[in-house]
């Protein structure tokens, strides 16, 4: 069944130095426009219950209260369903929080990247630590019970000390949930120009490992529960959105560039904005790239997606094509398997965490 849908807003106030996501610069007559051919988008879908909707960006707080209204509006929810909404701090004040929650938004996620300032104007951030820690408390006072923050580590010319310093006041702060990822050098940014032109080095291997063990560690000790390869959170808080990805679950995708796995099909929209209006004003599904999934392609994904679940795993195929790779990574030490309730099930042991990568390469 499906009941998940992502929103995908490609606004940004300025293009941080590090990012490839879909996201441009805009005035409000282009967003204007973009909101009614999104919505319009939506109408091509059937009518759906959703348990999970994620505003995802791009900067989806850069949006007007009444948008991002006008879009819930089109959408079928209740009070239990998780409503995620992507925040960039300086994007909001206690006024527009005030508003996004009483129009139904109920889960924040947060943009912090990092309580640095020398680090938040490397990335070419927009916003200082006191905007973030502000943005967060604010969100607090007008009522929010489920915030997400998102790090980064293994920047360029960081060390230990300074991740070990950003988990320190991400604490302080105690949210329900965070994420932290490690920085991604991609071709096209500005970074990856500076890492070509020497300005910016890559962190070496063995140091973004020790820093990923003392986030693990230090995370555990503070009560976190590490669910998922890059995320962690309160007991119950898992970001159960996400989860459904990780589960290899349906969902709908929605907005320019975004993707989506609906009817056994896994699809990306057109990622310009000409030819994604045109799509929609013919009404038809302005898919860009379709693949149409085997059941062999499902089970491969399932295991790659669902091993990031670091408590349940992934469930025993019934595909014996997988028992050699079962076989392989659990004499290696990559995996475990667990039996109970008469189910087997595999999941990361941790020598398989810190090269999930490869043990994920195992089933393509
Ligand atoms: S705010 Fe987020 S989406 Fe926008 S440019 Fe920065 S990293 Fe990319």
């Amino acid at each position: 069944m499906i009941d998940a849908i992502y929103i995908h807003i490609p606004f940004c106030i300025r293009k941080c130095g590090y990012c490839d996501f879909l996201s441009f610069q805009s005035n409000e007559i282009e967003r204007e426009k973009y909101i009614n051919e999104l919505i319009n988008e939506i109408k091509l879908y059937p009518k759906i219950k959703y348990d999970t909707i994620y505003f995802g960006g791009g900067t989806p707080s850069i949006l007007k209260i009444e948008e991002i209204e006008k879009i819930l509006k089109e959408l079928s929810f209740d009070e239990n369903s998780e409503i995620t909404l992507e925040v960039n701090p300086k994007t909001v004040d206690e006024e527009k929080l005030k508003g996004l929650k009483k129009i139904g938004i109920n889960r924040l996620s947060i943009g912090i990247q990092t309580f640095n300032e020398e680090f938040l104007k490397k990335l070419g951030r927009i916003h200082s630590i006191d905007d973030g820690i502000n943005t967060y408390k604010m969100a607090r006072e007008v009522g929010f019970k489920n915030i997400s923050l998102d790090l980064m580590f293994s920047l360029p010319g960081q060390n230990i000390d300074d991740v070990e310093k950003d988990l320190d006041k991400l604490f302080l702060l105690n949210p329900e949930h965070f994420s932290i990822y490690s920085l991604i050098w991609e071709e096209g940014t500005l970074f990856y120009e500076k890492l070509l032109k020497g300005e910016y080095k890559e962190t070496d291997n063995s140091l973004e490992a020790d820093m990923y063990q003392m986030i693990i560690e230090k995370s555990k000790k503070q009560g976190y529960i590490h669910y998922e390869i890059s995320n962690f959170c309160r007991e119950g808080k898992e970001a159960r959105h996400n989860t459904k990805y990780w589960k290899n679950q349906e969902y709908i995708g929605v907005g320019l560039g975004a993707s989506g796995y609906f009817e056994d099909i896994r699809y990306k929209n057109f990622s310009n904005f000409k030819e994604y209006y045109e799509m929609i004003k013919k009404g038809i599904l302005p898919r860009e790239d379709i693949e149409k999934v085997s059941e062999e392609q499902k089970e491969e994904y399932r295991h790659l997606v669902g091993l990031r679940l670091l408590k349940e795993g992934i469930l025993e195929s019934s595909d014996k094509k997988f028992y050699k790779i079962y076989d392989k990574l659990l004499k290696d030490g990559y995996l475990k398997k667990i039996e109970s309730n008469g189910e087997i099930r595999y999941i990361l042991t941790e020598k398989g965490l810190f090269l999930a990568n490869e043990v994920f390469e195992e089933f393509v």
